[in-house]
C-alpha cells in the first residue's frame, strides 16, 4: 500500500511502506478521471489516480491511458477552446517530458491529446498524483476497499472513484480479427495516415458522430471513403451528418451491412463484401486498403463485475438520481463508464467534478476528510 505522504508525485515511486489507506483513488485518466482528481485535489484529498498502462494490450483495446480523447484529432465542442495559437501557451503549460505528445499549432483548436495533457497537468499541479498502471481487482466487501494493481500491488482505499471510460466495438467478424493491425481498425486518427491509407479507398462502418469524424478525417488521406450503415438515416448530430455528406470524397452505403472483410495475408485488407439490410440476397464488393469500426462503445467494467450493480451493457448504475453514488456505499461513477447516452468530454468532467463533491462529502459524513 502506498503512503501518501512520501509518494513521489508522478513517477509512480514510493519511499517507503505504510498502512495509511487512500483517502480518494480515482481509476481511469480520461477527462473523467482528472476534474476528479483536480477537485478532490484541490479539497487537501491529496488523489491518487491510476492512469493505466501503457502496453500494447491497452492501446490495442482501444482503452489507452488518457482514454478516448488521447486518441482523437481537434476538439471542436469543449468549452473554453476556440481556434487560436495555443502552441506557446501549451509549451509553457506542460512538463518538458509530456510535450512530445504535442502536435506543431498552427491556429487551429485544442486537440484530444493536448486536452487530457492540460487536464493532467491541472490535476499534477494541485497534489495529485499519479501511478502508471490498471487496477485489475477490487473487493468492495469491506472497508477500507481493497483494490489490486496491475503490478500486483495490493492498495487499501477509503473512498474509490470509477473512471474507466469505454471503448470501440467491432462487428465481431473473423476477418476482422484476421486483419487487426493489417487494414482494420477502430481508430482512424491513429492510423488513418498510414502508408496503406494513402489515394486508397476506405471503408468506415456506422452512423454515427464517430463514424462521421473518421470518415472526415480519412478522406484527408484516401481517395474515396464508403460509409456503411446499416438504416438509411444517420444517428449523427446533424452538423457532423452534413459535414460528411458534403464531402465529395464521401459516398455513403445506406441499409447496407458488412458481410466480410475482404483480403489475403500479404496485402491485408483488399475490400469488403456489402450485404443489402433489406434484400439478404443483393451483395456487392467494394475494393478498399483499409477497413474503419465506428459502431459505439463497451464500458472498461469488466473488472468490477459482480462488486458493483450495472446495466445489461456493463455501464455502472448510478443508483441516486443526480448523483455519482454507486451500488457500494464510498464507491462513486464518472465519465462514459456510467453513461451510455452522452459520452461527451464535458459530461465526463462534469460527473467527475461530481463525483470529487460526492466522495468528498462522503468521507465527511464518515469523519474520514
Ligand atoms: P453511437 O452514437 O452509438 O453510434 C453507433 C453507430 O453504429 C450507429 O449508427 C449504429 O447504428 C451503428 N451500429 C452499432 N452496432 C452496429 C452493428 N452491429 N452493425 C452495424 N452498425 C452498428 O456511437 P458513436 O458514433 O461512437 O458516438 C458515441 C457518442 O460520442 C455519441 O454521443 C456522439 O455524439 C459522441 N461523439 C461526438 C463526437 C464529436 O462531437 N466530435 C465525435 C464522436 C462521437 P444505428 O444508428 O442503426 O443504431
Amino acid at each position: 500500500m502506498i503512503d501518501r505522504r512520501s509518494f513521489d508525485s508522478d513517477l509512480g515511486e514510493t519511499e517507503e511502506e505504510s498502512l495509511v489507506p487512500e483517502r480518494v483513488l480515482i481509476i481511469g485518466s480520461g477527462p473523467a478521471g482528472w476534474a476528479a482528481a483536480i477537485y478532490a485535489a484541490r479539497a487537501s484529498l491529496e488523489p491518487l489516480v491510476y492512469e493505466g498502462q501503457e502496453t500494447q494490450e491497452n492501446w490495442d483495446l482501444g482503452r489507452p491511458p488518457l482514454g478516448q480523447l488521447s486518441i482523437t484529432t481537434e476538439v471542436e465542442n469543449y468549452p473554453g477552446f476556440p481556434s487560436g495559437n495555443l502552441g506557446e501557451y501549451l509549451q509553457d503549460a506542460l512538463a518538458d517530458d509530456r510535450k512530445h505528445m504535442l502536435s506543431p499549432h498552427k491556429g487551429e483548436g485544442v486537440s484530444g491529446p493536448e486536452l487530457m495533457e492540460l487536464m493532467r497537468q491541472q490535476a499534477i499541479n494541485f497534489g495529485t498524483r499519479t501511478v502508471l498502471e490498471d487496477i485489475v481487482d477490487v473487493d468492495f466487501s469491506g472497508r477500507p476497499f481493497k483494490l489490486k494493481t496491475s503490478g500486483g500491488q495490493e492498495i487499501e482505499a477509503h473512498s474509490v472513484i470509477i473512471a474507466t471510460g469505454a471503448r470501440a466495438n467491432y462487428l465481431g467478424l473473423e476477418s476482422e480479427k484476421r486483419f487487426k493491425n493489417m487494414g482494420v481498425s477502430a481508430c482512424a486518427v491513429c492510423d488513418g495516415a498510414l502508408p496503406r491509407f494513402r489515394d486508397r479507398p476506405l471503408v468506415v462502418v456506422g452512423g454515427g458522430d464517430s463514424a462521421m469524424e473518421e470518415s472526415d478525417y480519412l478522406a484527408k488521406f484516401a481517395s474515396k471513403v464508403y460509409i456503411v450503415h446499416r438504416r438509411d438515416e444517420f444517428r449523427a448530430s446533424k452538423i457532423m451528418a452534413e459535414r460528411a455528406l458534403n464531402n465529395p470524397k464521401i459516398e455513403v452505403k445506406w441499409s447496407t451491412v458488412i458481410d466480410e472483410v475482404l483480403g489475403d495475408d500479404e496485402k491485408g485488407v483488399t475490400g469488403v463484401r456489402l450485404r443489402s439490410a433489406k434484400d439478404e440476397s443483393q451483395t456487392e464488393e467494394l475494393e478498399a486498403s483499409g477497413y474503419f469500426a465506428a459502431i459505439g462503445h463497451t464500458p472498461n467494467s469488466d473488472f468490477l463485475k459482480g462488486h458493483l450493480e450495472m446495466n445489461e451493457k456493463g455501464y455502472v448504475k448510478w443508483t441516486v438520481p443526480f448523483r455519482t453514488n454507486t451500488s457500494v456505499e464510498g464507491v462513486f461513477a464518472a465519465g462514459d463508464v456510467s453513461d451510455d447516452n452522452y459520452r461527451q468530454a464535458i459530461t465526463a468532467a462534469g460527473t467527475g467534478c461530481m463525483a470529487a463533491l460526492d466522495a468528498e462529502r462522503w468521507l465527511g459524513s464518515q469523519g474520514l476528510h
